[in-house]
């Protein structure tokens, strides 16, 4: 059954495909993030254009507004303080925690939703099920 855009989204997955993996690796981890230039699976180019990913910076920013400004008002509905070092402190926090989060999310968010040159093709996920229901029937 083919997977929604949403759910590949956030496993990672190829926008094309949904089955390869765009980024090698957890979002969390020590090792640097490493985005694989083509999908494994399906083999579509990530990067449409040369410095297609600058646009992801724009996604980076709406993720950062959007999680400062929350991490911002819990800051001032839980402590009801008007210190702006707290502030200052917590949204700089924030900042750095997030950001593994949204360098991943943004060009994932990029290629899923704001990219008309890839477009989803359910006839590799079909595929895969076919292959995988065979496996199956020969091991019987
Ligand atoms: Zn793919």
């Amino acid at each position: 059954m083919p997977t929604s855009k949403f759910h590949a989204m956030i496993h990672s997955k190829c926008p094309k495909c949904h089955v390869g993996n765009v980024f090698e690796g957890k979002v969390y981890s020590l090792h640097k993030q490493q985005m694989n230039e083509v999908c494994p699976h399906c083999g579509v180019k990530y990067e449409v254009e040369p410095g297609y990913f600058y646009a992801a910076m724009y996604v980076s920013y709406a993720l950062s507004v959007a999680q400062t400004v929350t991490v911002s008002i819990a800051i001032a509905i839980l402590t009801r303080s008007e210190s702006p070092w707290l502030y200052i402190a917590g949204l700089a926090l924030t900042i750095l925690i997030f950001s593994p989060f949204n360098f991943r999310y943004a060009r994932l968010i990029l290629l899923h939703f704001l990219t008309p040159k890839i477009s989803y093709d359910p006839r590799y996920e079909l595929a895969l099920e076919a292959e995988n229901k065979n496996q199956e029937a020969s091991k019987q």
